[in-house]
């Protein structure tokens, strides 16, 4: 077959452009993300070959080889790994490999990744960073097991297109071929290549070879020799003392695609019958795919330093996906395959012991060194707290470390639940929440106001799951929850004669109300949680909360519609003088418009429209001449 020409992706020509002008501080990671692409494919070709040991073509001996030429000024990157078909090379080099391409189109165009353009290394720009100190780069590969004229090179200069064509190729894997920008010419030196092998990739377990000089025993240059460059040690079961923050932070960096430092690091071994190694990764922010679909959960798994597979979602609970890392078992097969892993009892150990670390890590921030944790919170707090729903045996334990503003802290302060228990006049016996979209729309609610009057305090809930995850809690230290904004509420015990009497009185106007409103509201009764405010809306106790419901409906799907409740304050001036009108006449039509008067304000009070603004705002008009 002979050369074809093919045009990029047009997210690609725009990752291009982008990564070569802005990733270039960061150029040297080039090597970095081809070594690692090198040892991923060695990784494959290794576990195939344990059940298929054709694929090793007659040899076995792993490794990667950088190859200088100063002549030629290229770089060249060889494995002999698991290598690419033609097919396999036009997706993977051709097109960004990622499941969120529309949100990688518009993270590329956001000012945030303009600002910090480093952002775009965790959607996994790999390859193409070549072309930051490359012109042009030739890939020539040959998948492990085809026969010799199945070999392709794959070429570019990252102008918008590329060539792929078939070539004969003896060895199996894959050469990467640089051809270094002029400028660039630098990295050829075998010393600078050392230097940045070490820094970036001394971790990678193959070997990373290079032919060096050689000196004889006069320090006279004798021809050259093979060198390897890394030390090969897997740098999770190395010793903590030796290994420096440095490592930790490019070892994260190789693990996850991420360009900014972890905020945590965990690494432990665990000994005794079921020993394995695990250094795990709380990362700083949230990735942009952290609640699509198809975002990968787990951590890469190692059965004796072979790896095993990239994500393995058997050993983390869904509520701590952002966790990223590596687990290397010294117990599990080596052919353990994805169904085994799902009911692995050895796999649930591990994944037990490793919730409770990364969940003691996240409670000892929370601790002792608040903002982190308060900083974590903010990227990861949304889905920390699904585990209250997915992990019925550490519910508490989640539930301890939830943050919430209330209508006692300023707002960007939190409280948490320890503290509002601990803080509970000794007359209060439930836990108040109530939900909305922010600060601003709760703060100011009129449901807080028989609660601000009684001291007692209310947290604000923001996210659309939290009633749900509330309701599920249920309690918190023998303390029931309660929304204000749902269900009657009875602060005052000895109001309740009061309220009965108030009952009796406005039983009639109550009447008249739920008649002339039973197309909007379900029922029509006096409040326990009016201070000031005439009238709100409220939801039954056992009705979809607001926000929950607002979430539903935008993700389409079907809502019953329920009717709320309006409830009135039985100690507001304008609830008497409408009882008054009443009496004296009791078909007034005004009755009428103040009953959708009322209903109105209860909208407007809760962030919703009226009904009919142009009415309300007419009506308003029309009562403010007449006064
Ligand atoms: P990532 O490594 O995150 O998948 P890259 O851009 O680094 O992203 O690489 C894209 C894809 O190209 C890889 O997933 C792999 O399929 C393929 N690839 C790159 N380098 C090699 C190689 N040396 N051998 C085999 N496949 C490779
Ligand atoms: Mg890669």
């Amino acid at each position: 077959m002979s050369a074809q020409t093919m045009e990029f992706k047009t997210e690609v020509k725009q990752l291009l452009d982008l990564m070569i002008h802005s990733l270039y501080s960061h150029k040297e990671i080039f090597l970095r993300e081809l070594i690692s692409n090198a040892s991923d494919a060695i990784d494959k070709a290794r576990y195939e070959s344990l059940t298929n040991q054709a694929l090793l073509e007659g040899g076995g001996d792993w490794k990667i080889e950088l190859i200088a030429d100063k002549e030629a000024g290229t770089l060249t990157i060889r494995d002999n790994g698991i290598g690419l078909t033609r097919d396999e090379a036009i997706t993977a080099l051709g097109t960004i490999a990622h499941s969120g391409t529309k949100e990688f189109m518009k993270a590329l165009q956001s000012k945030e990744v303009k600002e910090n353009p480093e952002l775009i290394g965790q959607f996994g720009v790999g390859f193409y960073s070549s072309f930051m100190v490359a012109d042009k780069v030739s890939v020539r590969s040959r998948k492990a097991g085809a026969a010799n004229d199945q070999g392709i090179v794959w070429e570019s200069s990252a102008d918008g297109s590329y060539t792929i064509d078939t070539i004969t190729k003896e060895t199996r894997g894959t050469d990467v071929i640089l051809y270094m920008k002029e400028e660039e010419k630098n990295l050829l030196d075998q010393w600078e290549l050392r230097r940045i092998v070490r820094k970036y990739s001394d971790y990678i377990e193959h070997a990373i070879c290079m032919e060096i000089d050689n000196y004889d025993d006069k320090g006279e240059k004798d021809g050259t020799k093979e060198d390897i460059l890394n030390s090969r040690k897997a740098i999770w079961l190395k010793d903590k003392s030796e290994i420096t923050a440095e490592e930790y932070k490019e070892f994260y960096k190789h693990v996850s695609h991420d360009f900014t430092d972890p905020a945590e690091t965990i690494h432990y071994r665990a000994e005794g019958t079921n020993e394995f190694s695990a250094l795990l990764y709380i990362p700083s922010r949230a990735p942009f795919d952290l609640f699509y679909k198809e975002y990968k959960i787990g951590p890469t798994l190692y059965v004796k330093r072979v790896q095993i597979m990239e994500h393995c979602e058997a050993l983390m609970p869904v509520y701590l996906r952002f966790v990223k890392g590596v687990v290397d078992s010294s117990d599990l097969p080596l052919n353990v395959s994805r169904e085994i892993l799902q009911n692995n009892r050895m796999i649930e150990v591990i994944k037990k012991n490793i919730t409770k670390r990364v969940l003691d890590a996240l409670s000892h921030m929370k601790q002792n060194d608040f903002d982190k944790y308060l900083a974590f919170y903010k990227e990861f707090g949304k889905v920390l707290k699904e585990g209250i729903h997915y992990d019925a045996t550490r519910k508490e334990a989640i539930a301890e470390l939830l943050l919430f503003e209330s209508s006692k802290t300023a707002a960007g302060e939190f409280t948490n639940l320890s503290d509002y228990v601990t803080n509970m006049p000794s007359d209060q016996n439930e836990i108040y929440y109530i939900t909305g979209e922010s600060r601003g729309e709760v703060a100011s609610s009129p449901y807080l106001e028989a609660f601000r009057d009684k001291g007692y305090e209310v947290l604000f809930m923001y996210d659309e799951i939290d009633d749900y995850i509330i309701t599920n809690l249920g309690e918190f230290k023998g303390k029931k929850f309660k929304s204000v904004i749902k269900g009657d509420i009875a602060l005052d015990k000895d109001k309740e004669e009061q309220k009965k009497e108030a009952e009796k009185k406005y039983k009639l106007l109550i009447d008249l109300l739920k008649d002339r409103l039973k197309d909007d509201v379900g029922e029509v009764r006096l409040s326990g949680r009016l201070k000031d405010s005439a009238c709100c809306l409220v939801a039954g106790e056992t009705d979809m909360d607001p926000q929950m419901e607002k979430l539903l409906k935008s993700m389409g799907q079907e809502v019953p519609d329920t009717k709320r409740i309006l409830e009135l304050n039985s100690e507001h001036p304008v609830v008497a003088k409408m009882n008054a009108l009443f009496e004296e006449n009791k078909e007034n039509p005004i009755l009428g418009e103040y009953a959708e008067m009322l209903y109105d304000q209860a909208l407007i009070m809760e962030g919703s429209k009226p009904k009919d603004p142009s009415r309300f705002a007419q009506r308003i008009s029309r009562l403010m001449a007449g006064a």
